[in-house]
């Protein structure tokens, strides 16, 4: 590590062990499987780049002296995607936080840029903003939302992060001897998007814009959360009504977890979460009573002490929706699933009742309205989330475990191949952000096996 840190000048170092222990935590604390494995995890030193040729100098000297390297935006992921699990450096990205270029239909920003502040200066340059965005808005880098998220606030209308034109270009450095500045454009994006920062440090992205809105929130009562589905489902059918956010939350979550909007909830009722356009505020109240649904909150129609006490609805919803829960409840947690069709809704719902609380995006994928699940879990064991996981599948739902550090199980379950070809170009020493990669490490790793992979490097004291 000295020899390793003898060759970054006078680029920021942190090596304060409280200081480097909060900044190599990210949220997978959301998950009590995750929280148990990667509690003890700590990096030795954070280095925080301000620039391209600080982020060369860093890869070179760890690619040299072989010191782990795990990159880190504002570290809201929450799948324990930024711990580091080999100890080593954590790469602080958010001194790179600058708007390079705003064109009227897309930007162009450095990795560490927030994203609310990027829809600041686009919205005022352009008239634009970002197409969607995480929950995590308000924090969240952008770096860290392509490396390590999939979509949000606007995926009803645009889909995710994977679709092509979501994303234009990334400005991506090699962990090499002499790392290489890459481009990256068309398919070539996805070899980088969504791989933890596993292959290669994402310094700028150039991002699509659409128009930008004062969008209008809204929480809309059903006395049946079917109801609250099917309402939410036809909402994103209509293509007249412009809406960023459609999200159905089942009873008791409004009642017992949205504490700030508590005042405006009905016991016993499940809400569905909306963002609308303001063209389209009078058709969706029209909607909303052909829909046999409730209006209690217009957030066009709150007082200026409400709306200053109160959050965005987006911080009601994605993963806000857990969070609220967690903070009422430490023994909640949750699953990330897709329901094929409002039916295998119902029966999810029937066959897990109130020890699944239930929680759905509704996004727009290839076209068709789909039903993403963030549902919370009443944890227990284990053995029971795991068997929870097992009915979804067994009814025909798709989980993407959120109990998961790597790559694969967190995902599809097998390998990505792109991803991997391309670390072995960009990485060949396997210095960034260790042990997320089982198809490094483990290429016969048999996911059917029924077992969770373990990363060999994770141990208590961190490897250097
Ligand atoms: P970090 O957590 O710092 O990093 C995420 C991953 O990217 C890590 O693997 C890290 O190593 C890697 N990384 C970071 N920067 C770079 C870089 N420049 N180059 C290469 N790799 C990098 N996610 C969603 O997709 N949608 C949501 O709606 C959503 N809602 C959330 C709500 C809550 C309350 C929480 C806690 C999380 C939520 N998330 C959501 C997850 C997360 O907030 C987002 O994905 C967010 O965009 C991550 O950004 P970050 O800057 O915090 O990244």
């Amino acid at each position: 590590m000295a020899d390793f840190r003898a060759e970054l000048g006078d680029i920021p170092v942190e090596d304060h062990p409280r200081i480097v222990q909060q900044r190599s935590r990210d949220h997978y604390w959301y998950s009590p499987v995750l929280k148990a494995k990667l509690d003890h995890v700590t990096a030795e030193i954070v280095v925080s780049p301000r620039n391209n040729e600080e982020v060369k100098t860093i890869l070179a000297a760890a690619y040299k002296h072989g010191i782990a390297i795990t990159p880190r935006g504002a570290g809201t992921g929450n799948y324990g995607q930024a711990m580091p699990l080999s100890g080593g450096a954590m790469l602080n990205l958010m001194l790179m936080d600058q708007v390079l270029e705003i064109k009227p239909d897309r930007v162009r920003a450095q990795a560490g840029a927030i994203l609310e502040q990027i829809d600041h200066q686009t919205r005022a340059a352009v008239g634009g903003e970002l197409r969607f965005h995480p929950s995590t808005y308000r924090m969240a880098s952008l770096g860290g939302f392509i490396a390590g998220g999939s979509g949000g606030v606007g995926s009803v209308r645009w889909g995710g992060l994977r679709n092509l034109g979501s994303i234009l270009g990334l400005k991506v450095i090699t962990c090499e001897a002499v790392p290489r500045e890459l481009d990256l454009t068309g398919e070539d994006i996805l070899k980088v998007a969504h791989a933890y920062g596993t292959n290669g440090i994402i310094v700028e992205a150039e991002m699509p814009l659409t128009t930008s809105y004062d969008w209008v929130d809204m929480i809309v009562g059903f006395d049946d959360f079917m109801e609250a589905c099917r309402f939410g489902q036809a909402v994103a059918l209509q293509d007249g009504l412009l809406v960023k956010e459609v999200s159905p939350c089942a009873a008791p979550i409004p009642e017992a977890y949205f504490n700030r909007h508590k005042s405006y909830i009905k016991p016993g009722q499940s809400v569905v979460l909306l963002m609308v356009a303001p063209v389209a505020v009078d058709a969706m109240e029209l909607f909303v009573s052909h829909q046999k649904g409730e209006m209690l909150y217009r957030s066009d129609r709150a007082s200026e002490e409400e709306l200053k006490r109160l959050p965005p609805v987006y911080e009601l919803a994605w993963n806000h929706t857990t969070l609220r829960a967690l903070k009422v409840d430490p023994d909640i947690t949750y699953l990330q699933t897709r329901y094929p069709s409002v039916a295998h809704v119902e029966k999810i719902v029937g066959l897990l009742g109130d020890e699944l609380p239930m929680h759905i995006e509704i996004t727009r994928q290839d076209g068709i309205v789909t039903f993403a699940g963030l549902p919370l879990v009443r944890y227990t064991t284990e053995a029971r989330l795991e068997e929870i996981i097992a009915i979804h599948e067994a009814n025909g739902c798709d989980v993407f475990n959120p109990h998961r550090y790597t790559l694969e199980e967190g995902g599809m379950k097998r390998t990505d191949r792109k991803q991997l070809a391309f670390k072995q170009e960009a990485d060949p020493k396997g210095m960034l952000n260790p042990g997320k990669m089982i198809a490094w490490n483990d290429p016969d790793f048999d996911f059917n096996a029924g077992r969770a992979w373990l990363f060999d490097g994770l141990n208590p004291v961190g490897a250097t």
